[in-house]
């Protein structure tokens, strides 16, 4: 009934003939893969082209940000979510644990792009994770509820429809070191309760709750045999277009 989702956030990677030969390569790659739905979040300046180079395949195509703010104006910098929209993307990464780390993203800045992007008809993909300490301090659950009651405040069951989520935990991005199966299934699970703590329980069956952290081709089945993952979020493996759609092909 949750359909799956694969995408690939290439972060800040790869310069525009790179981006498009890349997104090129990928459209023959996955064009069997019905079993999920396909996402590929080049950098800003990539955005255009690899909508164009994707249109009418099964790739969609995400930013990795958007502005809070959703009106034109006097905002140097930034992009907005309709501006997104108009590169052609479906979908925008949001509240990236490098952005809350490195660059400011709160879980109030993270609810305001999140409003912004579904005002626009985007979707959401809203990051949420612990950090390391957190973990070993025994907080987990506490942090990633704290991100997900104020990082989705105020939204609507309507809302939700084009909110996907993505449980990272920071300590597995970009180290290798993966979540087992069952660790992430544990927090996929409470995820799961506190969405239907917020939206109900028929809400909460119907969205999308992904993985992130160091997948790669040899343990997205496990991780995907786990019945709250529906879905990865993936960083370095998804750079190459043959490992990535490996990830794809993970059926
Ligand atoms: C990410 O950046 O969202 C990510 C999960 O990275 P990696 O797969 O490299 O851990």
């Amino acid at each position: 009934m949750r359909k799956p989702v694969i995408a690939g956030n290439w972060k800040m990677y790869k310069l525009l003939g790179d981006a498009v030969s890349t997104a090129v390569s990928l459209k023959s790659l996955v064009a069997n893969a019905n079993h999920c739905e396909v996402i590929i979040a080049p950098v800003f300046t990539a955005l255009k082209s690899v909508a164009d180079r994707t249109e009418g395949s099964n790739i969609r195509v995400a930013a990795q940000n958007c502005a809070a703010e959703p009106n034109f104006g006097a905002h140097t910098g930034e992009v907005s979510a309709a501006m997104v929209k108009d590169a052609g993307c479906s979908d925008v990464i949001l509240g990236h644990s490098e952005r809350r780390q490195f660059y400011g993203d709160t879980d109030e800045t993270v609810n305001k792009k999140t409003k912004a992007a579904i005002a626009v008809g985007l979707r959401a993909i809203v990051c949420v994770g612990e950090m390391l300490s957190e973990r070993e301090a025994g907080s987990a659950e506490n942090i990633v509820k704290s991100q997900l009651l104020n990082g989705l405040e105020g939204l609507t069951v309507a809302d939700t429809e084009r909110i996907i989520i993505a449980y990272e935990p920071v300590w597995a991005i970009g180290t290798g070191k993966t979540a087992t199966p069952e660790q992430a299934q544990e927090m996929h699970a409470f995820i799961r309760k506190t969405l239907s703590e917020i939206h109900g329980e028929s809400v909460a069956s119907g969205i999308r709750i992904l993985y992130g952290g160091s997948v790669k081709p040899d343990n997205v089945g496990a991780l995907m045999e786990q019945p709250d993952i529906d879905g990865a979020l993936v960083g370095g493996a998804c750079l190459d277009a043959e490992s990535f759609a490996k990830i794809v092909n993970y059926k």
